[in-house]
């Protein structure tokens, strides 16, 4: 399967989770993928996982909140992989608390990860995309969008995904380029894991009460959020853009 489409995609926060079953299942589907995260070694399963399958990845480390990094990143993996012309904007933390809790500090990781980190990275790479007049970007939001207790930044963040993915689709659709949000629900990851460990429930028992309130009987795995990645990102989605998908066993919104 080696690059058979000949695209390059880049994925933040590939590294584990979402991110990296959303960059495993883009080398199925025959791109060359870039697995971006805060260490490059972290990023090295996921790309020795490709090129054993057959496929073509590269390891980059890089904090997508860093204004050169991202630059100097984005510019590694045209040169080394091919000109990047999807982007999955993955890469996220929690710094979860009630509001009179939070410090500005939490607010500020959230909102720099997230949201900056998105900015940052689709502004690098629109220019690969609007010289070849085809792109897709696909960013990762979430239910918590709507509202969440102990969320004040995160929702706000996951809030500011959406609005800022309907932009990017005005702003350009005429290169060819869509722009979609996708807003999982409980999927397990680390980071599901580790809200549980912080409000002290085994994991196991969180999933089961999640699962519960689940219309279709189950929490979400990494591999649910990657096949709505994608759809998104195939040739055949290009009159789908600006929408923002839940992925969540049941109807939100
Ligand atoms: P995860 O914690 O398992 O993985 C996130 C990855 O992002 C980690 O590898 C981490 O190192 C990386 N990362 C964090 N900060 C970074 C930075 N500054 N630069 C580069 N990489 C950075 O999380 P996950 O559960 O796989 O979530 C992936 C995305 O999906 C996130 O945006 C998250 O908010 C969103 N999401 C997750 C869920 C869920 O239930 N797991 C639900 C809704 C939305």
């Amino acid at each position: 399967m080696s690059n058979t489409n000949g695209r390059t995609a880049i994925v933040t926060g590939g590294a584990r989770g979402i991110g990296a079953a959303t960059a495993r299942r883009l080398a199925e589907d025959g791109f060359a993928v870039a697995v971006l995260d805060l260490d490059e070694g972290d990023c090295r399963p996921v790309v020795d996982a490709i090129e054993s399958a057959g496929g073509r990845g590269l390891a980059v480390g890089v904090d997508v909140s860093a204004e050169a990094g991202v630059e100097a990143a984005v510019t590694r993996v045209a040169a080394e992989l091919g000109d990047p012309t999807v982007l999955v904007n993955n890469a996220g933390v929690l710094r979860d608390n009630l509001l009179f809790k939070m410090s500005a500090g939490d607010w500020d990781s959230v909102m720099h990860v997230h949201l900056r980190g998105a900015f940052l990275m689709s502004r690098a790479v629109q220019r690969y995309m609007t010289a070849q007049q085809w792109g897709r970007i696909v960013n990762l939001s979430s239910t918590s969008a709507l509202g969440n207790r102990g969320q004040a930044n995160y929702a706000a963040a996951k809030a500011g995904i959406q609005g800022f993915t309907k932009t990017l689709a005005i702003e350009l659709g005429r290169f060819g380029i869509t722009a979609n949000a996708i807003a999982p629900g409980f999927i397990e990851t680390d980071m599901t894991a580790a809200t549980a460990a912080r409000i002290g429930v085994p994991f196991e028992e969180l999933k089961a009460q999640r699962a519960a309130q689940i219309p279709v009987g189950r929490t979400g795995k990494p591999e649910d959020v990657a096949h709505t990645v994608s759809f998104f990102v195939s040739d055949g989605a290009g009159f789908v853009s600006g929408q923002v998908v839940y992925v969540a066993g049941g109807p939100r919104g």
